[in-house]
């Protein structure tokens, strides 16, 4: 599932390619996950230049300058896709990957927004730019995990508030932390040296230190390398992340630690594996 570095990725590169475009239409074949009837999005689409885009937590903003935004979210195996004529020809678009193709916005200029998405878990709304804070999907989110407000003490409250939940269930958390999946809780506690089911109130105030650290490292490297792609991710040129080459422990299960040789350990915390090395992490 893409997590805040991939989803971060989609927003630089698309904001790049279609900010001050004029949309001429949306089409999609999967109505069910359009949040609002179709013809109110074609509508409200229709005409508009795009402003910006943005990110709350894994969500994507898309500003029209008719004070509507699309809201994008990619859940499990979405990603967007921006076709125009220089690249049209790409052999990324034979990657069988990108070929999910359920949802797509129209340029004036004959590019387009392609929402690629095998699963179709994914979904696309619309909303007044004045209402964003409190769209469902973004009013519960709490501090983004890159933000300047996310500090060490604010991971510190939460470890206090909930001593007895495990700091590997915490960190997926959203409504807490914004921006935090499965691949960048194991990481970070890897870089961290804590075992992920260690209980949040056991951990030490240096230990919180070095965790919300951790984190933000792990989070920026990963942006900087347009993510992590175990899977379904591509950027929005239909190329792979290359965060997976960076990875420690996560996906990595039965395989030699790559700082002290020992197996790598797979756990189930909140549905969801975490990996780990038993010896590195305490
Ligand atoms: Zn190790």
């Amino acid at each position: 599932m893409p997590e805040l570095p991939e989803v971060q990725t989609v927003v630089t590169q698309i904001g790049k390619k279609i900010t001050g475009k004029t949309l001429v239409g949306f089409w999609t074949d999967w109505d069910k996950k359009v949040l609002e009837p179709v013809s109110k999005v074609k509508k409200l689409v229709k005409g508009t230049t795009v402003l910006g885009t943005r990110r709350f937590g894994k969500t994507i903003v898309i500003d029209l300058d008719n004070a509507y935004s699309i809201v994008i979210h990619l859940k499990m195996t979405g990603h967007l896709l921006y076709k125009d004529e220089v690249n049209r020809g790409a052999k990324e678009w034979q990657d069988p990957t990108n070929q999910y193709i359920h949802h797509r916005f129209n340029f004036e200029d004959g590019s387009h927004v392609d929402f690629s998405d095998m699963r179709k878990f994914g979904w696309v709304d619309i909303c007044e730019t004045a209402e964003i804070l409190n769209h469902r999907h973004i009013e519960k989110l709490g501090v983004d995990a890159l933000s300047r407000d996310f500090g060490p003490e604010i991971l510190g409250e939460y470890c206090a508030r909930t001593p007895k939940k495990s700091i590997g269930m915490l960190l997926l958390e959203q409504e807490k932390i914004a921006g935090i999946g499965n691949i960048y809780r194991s990481e970070a506690l890897y870089r961290a040296g804590i075992l992920p089911h260690r209980h949040a109130g056991t951990l030490t105030p240096r230990e919180i230190r070095v965790l919300h650290e951790k984190i933000q490292e792990v989070l920026r490297e990963a942006v900087r390398l347009r993510g992590t792609t175990d899977g379904d991710f591509r950027d929005t040129a239909g190329k792979r992340g290359s965060f997976q080459k960076r990875l420690y422990v996560y996906g990595r299960t039965g395989l030699p630690c790559k700082k002290c040789g020992t197996i790598i350990e797979r756990k189930k915390i909140g549905s969801r594996s975490v990996f780990f090395c038993s010896h590195c992490q305490h």
